[in-house]
């Protein structure tokens, strides 16, 4: 589901430009998918930070979205987006780590469904607001922990974590289909590369998982529990 900019009339024409200009500063830093640039084209990311802050949301830069949480950059949710599709249409998602809820948004615009996961409460209400104010109606947000399995028959093409995990979240790996992907931000392994993480992708083949290392990134942690 690939609408125009049409489809948030009234919400996001205003910076309709600036967004525009954002999703070529995506072409420039070497984003390649076209359905990924079109989705972040069209979601009005303004509306997902606080108003104050309305005026930086097309900057290449992660903004606070309250709780000590953060909406990531720009670039960081096109790549993983690309990572996840890989030049696929996707049935499926789920994404762990809702925050504000724009990443959800974007992946609402690719995918025929999206479920999501956020462990903090005040956040899950501040996405429902959002993504109803965009009529986003594929999308399902559940407050619940997303470090481990969900406890539900649920069965995706795609996973995206967009918190940083020191391991990979086995245990998901039973929601995703044989040849989806897992993409998410994991930490170096070596003693002296613990506190970088990498943009990983987990592929999920008949016969095992085969993992690969692509961008340096920075995330707030995935953490267990509620909150
Ligand atoms: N994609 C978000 C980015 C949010 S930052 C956006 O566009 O705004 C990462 C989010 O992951 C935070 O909101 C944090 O609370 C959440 N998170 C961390 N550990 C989690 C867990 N175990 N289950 C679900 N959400 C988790």
């Amino acid at each position: 589901m690939i609408a125009g900019v049409e489809k948030f009339d009234g919400i996001g024409m205003t910076s309709a430009r600036t967004r525009a200009r954002m999703v070529e500063r995506l072409r420039e830093q070497g984003i390649r998918d076209e359905a990924v640039l079109a989705a972040m084209n069209s979601v009005p990311r303004h509306i997902f930070v606080e108003e104050a802050l309305a005026i930086r949301a097309y900057e290449d830069s992660p903004l606070p979205i309250g709780s000590g949480q953060t909406i990531s950059q720009p670039y960081v949710v096109a790549r993983m987006t690309e990572l996840l599709r890989a030049g696929r249409p996707l049935h499926r998602v789920l994404e762990i780590g809702t925050g504000c809820g724009y990443q959800t948004a974007v992946l609402a615009m690719l995918a025929d469904e999206v479920y999501t996961v956020e462990r903090i409460a005040s956040l899950v209400a501040k996405a429902r607001r959002n993504l109803r104010a965009l009529k986003l109606d594929n999308v399902r947000i559940k407050h619940g922990d997303g470090s481990t399995a969900l406890g539900e028959d649920l069965s995706v093409d795609g996973i995206l974590i967009t918190a940083a995990a020191r391991e990979v979240p086995s245990a998901l790996l039973a929601h995703l289909n044989v040849g989806g992907r897992m993409v998410l931000p994991l930490a170096g392994r070596s003693d002296d590369d613990r506190s970088v993480q990498y943009l990983t992708v987990i592929e999920k083949t008949p016969d095992g998982v085969r993992e690969h290392t692509y961008d340096a990134v920075r995330f707030v942690p995935l953490l267990p529990g509620l909150a």
